[in-house]
């Protein structure tokens, strides 16, 4: 099935607003096995609407549609999508009753325009909204599927993920499982060199790389009639992989080098802290955002400046004076430092210069890791290079720090 996204709304026009919709719903769809091959943004312009409408039918299997779903004037998706495939908009009382309903809720005026949300295409699947007013549906025309789904994120999404894919799902006998397959620490150039030739002459599975914003994932799908056989299929490929990469490989199916991190801390009941300088609490940051960080992260500093290096952690002024904030001895004693500071088993610090001035000693880029733990302290050496920008090296250097915990805690080399 191959599929155009049809965003409408002028604000994603003028800039306002990123069509991350159509971002989000591409992931969505790739894990159903359904192509994206346009994405399409147009205004609240009932011409220009109905012109991209007329384009999408006549290449696109699937056409679906986020915003102007809405009840104000400029909210003219249904409208137009019925006109230009020859249906009619039918009043659905149940939903205008729930909308009213909704209103009352949240303690606001229902006022009558907000009956036309109530008005679908006839025939059509409804997708009763659970997340905001506006419902969506799902009909066919003129030989296309049209999927319609409100604009606002966070009732598009989960309006796909709960409506949209298991209409979708339903349409076909076949099920579709993806694995993922995490990698750190190698660029998606090398990685698919290995597996080139391989990938070239798979079909089911299929086996695909993406560069990540730090690290680099491997997709395995297959498509079988059951979910069990598909799995089944995509396992020894997922075993060949893993072996092939070896310890390079984080996690399957985890988001990220955190999440990998956080059950093996659970796992081998270890608590960690951090002491942060360019990264400026990102360590934390990325932490916290998993739930049960509070079971295993003890806290963290952020020391940006000598005196805070000093005062805070402990980091001897000799060794400051010595070697400058940017070295070796310094990242080690400020893991050391705050691991005995927030009581914690492993101290985690990352130190460097993430630019775009350097300090006339080190170039930009250059970063030191460190892992301190009760047998031992480690620290990597990095040379990040001061083309990749700043944000992306202070990320880099979060995810080392992730990477070395996730190693210790598995027993392998650290650095
Ligand atoms: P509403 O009931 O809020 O009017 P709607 O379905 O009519 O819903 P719009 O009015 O088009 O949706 O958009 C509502 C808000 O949702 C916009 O102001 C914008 O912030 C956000 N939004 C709309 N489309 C997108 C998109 N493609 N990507 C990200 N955000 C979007």
């Amino acid at each position: 099935m191959n599929c155009e996204i049809l965003a409408v709304g002028t604000e994603l026009l003028l800039g306002n607003t990123v069509n991350t919709n159509a971002s989000n719903l591409s992931l969505l769809l790739a894990e159903l096995g359904v192509n994206v091959f346009w994405h399409t943004v147009v205004g609240d312009n009932p011409g220009r609407l109905a012109e991209a409408v007329s384009i999408a039918k006549g290449r696109a299997d699937l056409i679906i549609t986020t915003g102007g779903l809405g009840p104000t004037y400029d909210d003219l998706t249904k409208n137009v999508l019925a006109d230009a495939l020859g249906k009619t908009l039918v009043y659905h009382p149940e939903e205008d009753e729930s909308i009213r309903r909704w209103f009352e809720k949240s303690g606001r005026q229902y006022t009558e325009n907000n009956r036309q949300q109530a008005y679908l295409p006839e025939g059509c699947v409804v997708f009763h909204n659970d997340w905001g007013t506006a419902p969506g549906c799902a009909f066919e025309a003129d030989g296309v599927r049209v999927i319609m789904l409100p604009g606002p994120p966070n009732e598009c999404l989960p309006m796909f993920r709960h409506r949209a894919a298991p209409y979708l799902r339903s349409l076909s006998d076949e099920t579709l499982v993806s694995r993922q397959i995490r990698v750190f620490g190698m660029g998606e150039s090398h990685v698919e060199a290995l597996f080139r030739e391989e990938m070239e002459h798979m079909q089911n599975p299929t086996l695909a790389t993406y560069a990540k914003a730090v690290d680099v994932m491997l997709r395995v799908t297959a498509k079988a009639k059951t979910e069990a056989e598909a799995a089944a299929m995509c396992q020894p490929v997922v075993d060949r992989v893993v072996k092939a990469l070896g310890d390079r490989v984080y996690g399957v199916d985890v988001e990220n080098l955190e999440s990998a991190a956080l059950p093996l801390l659970r796992k081998t009941h270890r608590t960690f802290a951090a002491a942060e300088s360019l990264t400026g609490g990102l360590i934390g940051a990325r932490f916290t955002a998993l739930p049960g960080a509070s079971e295993v992260y003890r806290g963290g500093a952020v020391t940006y400046c000598d005196e805070v290096k000093a005062g805070m952690l402990g980091v001897p002024e000799d060794v400051l004076a010595e070697n400058g904030a940017v070295s070796e001895p310094v990242a080690a004693a400020m893991a050391q430092g705050v691991r005995i500071a927030a009581g914690a088993d492993i101290g985690l610090s990352a130190t460097g210069l993430a630019g775009p001035d350097g300090d006339g000693v080190n170039p930009v880029g250059t970063v030191f890791v460190g892992l301190a733990a009760e047998d031992g302290v480690w620290v990597r050496h990095l040379t990040l290079g001061p083309g990749r920008g700043r944000n992306r090296i202070r990320e880099l250097s979060a995810s080392h720090a992730f990477d070395m915990l996730r190693r210790y805690l598995s027993g392998l080399p650290v650095v």
